[in-house]
């Protein structure tokens, strides 16, 4: 991070900064393309002699700005907006694992991801091991084969919001040569910034709280810069080795720090295009501008509520890091700022999911939606939505509890969402 300044300013202060007489807001650069005065200035572009602007589908001054931000606060060197975090985490893979290659996950990550691993990725030739983030350093490392390029995990997992142990995560892959990305969507950079425990490339959704106004759908890679690609070059020839398709440049030679997100923005983006809109930057940009904020007080009410939870006597189990008898406690106070993970709590009510049923439907101030991390509370009920083709007994299986409740503690006034929460309890 910037030594000078804190986090708070960070979010606020950090990325646009006009000169004199220039807009005091993030301009939105609504242009596909960019004017030179010569051919030879924009050949120049073309070649990655020098760096500017083109064409919108590679790079846009508007998301350039945002990304840049994001990168400070995570302190990182470089990141790209992505249209997506489904996006962001494709590319974070794909950038340096391409037919033949295999990765390690944890199992233990959002539905969406799991699937683009185990089911999409495969149909590319890319092969990836699931596993128990939770097992000893002498099991995990079965899983590593000759070709395997690198690990992945989230901080925090959802919707089981099992807190990854990322020392343990960093030293496993870099034993075996590869870098460890993170998906940090959950504590965001504010609670948790994955580089200081050895992490290599985080990703976001910054659907989630960056953007936290459940207004835009985006997502977000940084690079450490930390990770020394050259040390391994016969494993990643991609960052490494003469690309064909920019005259035989090398980015490690070309780029140094910035190898990875130039490699990403020139070829993925140039390719696959999930360019985030930049009308949809600046949306993120006010989002971040109050994200320290609303972090605090997604986590000051969430902790309330979690607490609250735990003293019903309708409330079967709780699960929140916060909580002191929660198994990741220690890990939190370790890894996040003053212990904090994130607002969403999970939990599970005495009976069956009927039950689980009529207390979603009573609820007024909390709304059921698909999403999570959003400045107004909203709640899922996975038998009923993501998981509804299982039987109670496959969902157990799956680790989920046909009563488990996921709950996005907002921003509101906590007693408002406690005496919420306590009504729809009551008629349940
Ligand atoms: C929502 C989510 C994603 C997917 O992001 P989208 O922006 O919906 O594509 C990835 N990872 C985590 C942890 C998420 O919560």
């Amino acid at each position: 991070m910037d030594k000078k300044k804190s986090f708070e300013t960070l979010c606020v202060q950090e990325g646009w900064k006009p000169k004199s007489g220039e807009p005091r807001s993030l301009p939105i650069y609504q242009s596909t393309t960019f004017k030179y005065d010569t051919t030879e200035q924009m050949a120049d572009l073309f070649d990655l002699k020098s760096s500017g602007y083109f064409y919108s589908r590679l790079q846009n001054p508007s998301n350039d700005v945002v990304a840049e931000k994001i990168a400070k606060l995570e302190g990182g060197v470089a990141g790209m907006l992505t249209s997506s975090g489904q996006a962001a985490n494709f590319y974070a893979i794909f950038n340096i694992c391409e037919a033949g290659d295999h990765f390690i996950s944890a199992a233990s990550i959002y539905g969406g991801t799991f699937n683009l691993f185990g089911v999409t990725m495969k149909k590319l030739g890319i092969e990836v091991t699931f596993v128990d983030q939770e097992a000893s350093v002498e099991e995990l490392q079965k899983a590593f084969r000759p070709n395997t390029k690198a690990v992945f995990a989230e901080t925090i997992t959802n919707p089981t919001l099992s807190v990854l142990d990322i020392e343990k995560f960093a030293k496993l892959a870099h034993s075996n040569g590869v870098p460890l990305i993170i998906d940090n969507t959950f504590p965001t950079p504010y609670n948790c910034r994955p580089f200081e425990f050895g992490c290599d490339i985080v990703t976001h959704s910054t659907t989630k709280y960056i953007d936290g106004h459940a207004s835009t759908v985006g997502g977000c890679i940084v690079d450490s810069g930390n990770f020394d690609w050259d040390k391994y070059a016969d494993k990643f020839p991609g960052l490494t080795q003469p690309d064909p398709s920019y005259h035989g440049l090398a980015y490690t030679k070309a780029f140094g720090k910035g190898a990875y997100i130039t490699k990403a923005t020139v070829q993925l983006m140039r390719d696959f295009g999930a360019i985030q809109a930049p009308q949809h930057a600046f949306l993120l940009n006010l989002g971040l501008e109050t994200l320290h904020l609303r972090m605090e007080r997604h986590c000051e009410n969430a902790l309330k509520v979690a607490k609250y939870l735990k003293k019903h006597p309708k409330v079967d189990w709780v699960n929140y890091p916060g909580l002191e008898d929660s198994p990741y406690h220690a890990l939190a106070q370790k890894q996040f700022r003053n212990g904090q993970s994130c607002g969403v709590v999970t939990f599970g009510l005495k009976g069956d999911r009927e039950k689980a049923i009529r207390f979603m439907d009573n609820l007024e101030l909390a709304a059921i939606v698909t999403h999570v991390a959003d400045a107004r509370t909203c709640v899922l009920h996975p038998a009923s939505h993501t998981h509804r083709q299982l039987s109670d007994e496959q969902l157990r299986a799956a680790g989920v509890d046909p009563t488990l409740i996921r709950f996005s503690v907002g921003i509101e006034n906590a007693d408002d969402i406690i005496a919420d929460i306590e009504q729809a309890l009551e008629k349940a």
